[in-house]
């Protein structure tokens, strides 16, 4: 038997068929259609042709399970809001799927889905009790407790990237102040770069920046902090305070076997987790016999979305 796994992005979506080993055994990708309907249609007509592409029948495939960048319903199968794909608002998804194929539908939103395949076929594999944080534009986040994805009431809860980290703190993309993610997304922490340029003249950020600090980006940065740049080194280590401080809630609540840092700032590997782990190690509440926990990178990358969703059946 196989599963369908569909990764839905504001600029692209993507689905795979997934055998039973986790391994994506075809995939195709199409542009995100501008409106609901449009963009409903032509995922079914995507899974339509991957199943006709695979020499498949719909006896074959177990279900479909479908991973969103926004907030959805998972036991109503309904995506309440989708904030950066037009008008997806109120739209009960599941329920046209399954009468399109007739199989099982799964929805959850895409860090839980990225949790998912991470916990099942990637770095924390194996393990019960996950939690993961994706650190991009934006910062996801994802629990797994005794091997079950927790999603919260509604499936709302588990936004770790909205827990407060500093009172009264730097403005959120969510409307709030000091959430965990005005500190520890790449857009934060290229501000808390140009921040400290400002103040120093002579770092080499400034040349591959051609002197103009708009153009700073996360490439630039990770470049000149791999070749020792003194300014780049501040500024990253406020960062992994600013990131443990935010982990270390997360160790208090949850106690997990293992943390998964997803997203563009993840590709730093050990640069990032050794100092994380040390200063969580350092700052523990309850440090004598309260387990460590692990803390590594994601895996999965590019596979993560598709292979998540279909890990929902
Ligand atoms: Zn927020």
């Amino acid at each position: 038997m196989y599963t369908i796994g569909v990764d839905i992005g504001g600029t692209s979506i993507k689905a795979g068929v997934v055998d039973e080993k986790g391994n994506i055994t075809l995939s195709l990708q199409i542009p995100t259609k501008n409106s609901p309907n449009a963009c409903i249609e032509s995922i079914i007509n995507l899974i339509k042709e991957l199943i006709e592409k695979s020499n498949l029948t719909t006896n074959q495939i177990k279900g479909i399970g479908f991973g969103f960048p926004g907030m959805v319903n998972s036991k109503t199968g309904v995506v309440d809001f989708l904030p950066n794909i037009n008008g997806w608002e109120n739209i009960d998804f599941s329920s046209k799927i399954e009468n399109a194929f007739g199989v099982k539908v799964k929805i959850t939103n895409d860090a839980n889905a990225h949790t998912l395949a991470e916990q099942k076929y990637g770095s924390a594999k194996g393990a019960n009790n996950v939690v993961m944080l994706t650190l991009g534009t934006g910062v996801g986040g994802g629990v797994i407790i005794d091997g079950k994805l927790y999603e919260g009431e509604g499936s709302k809860g588990t936004e770790l990237g909205h827990t407060t980290l500093i009172l009264g703190g730097n403005k959120c993309g969510c409307g709030r102040k000091g959430c965990l993610e005005a500190y520890v997304s790449t857009t934060a922490l290229i501000n808390q770069a140009k921040e400290q340029m400002l103040e120093n003249k002579d770092s080499a950020l400034w040349h591959l920046c051609n002197n103009n600090l708009a153009t700073l980006n996360g490439k630039i940065f990770f470049t000149e902090l791999n070749n020792g740049d003194k300014t780049a080194e501040k500024v990253f280590d406020k960062y992994i305070i600013y990131l443990s401080e935010g982990l270390l809630n997360f160790c208090n609540i949850f106690r997990p076997e293992i943390i998964v840092l997803g997203g563009g700032i993840s590709a730093q590997g050990k640069v990032l987790t050794d100092k994380i782990t040390k200063y969580c190690k350092d700052n523990y509440y309850g440090l004598t016999g309260a387990p460590e926990v692990k803390i590594v990178t994601a895996t999965l990358s590019n596979d993560a979305g598709i292979i998540g969703a279909s890990a929902l059946i």
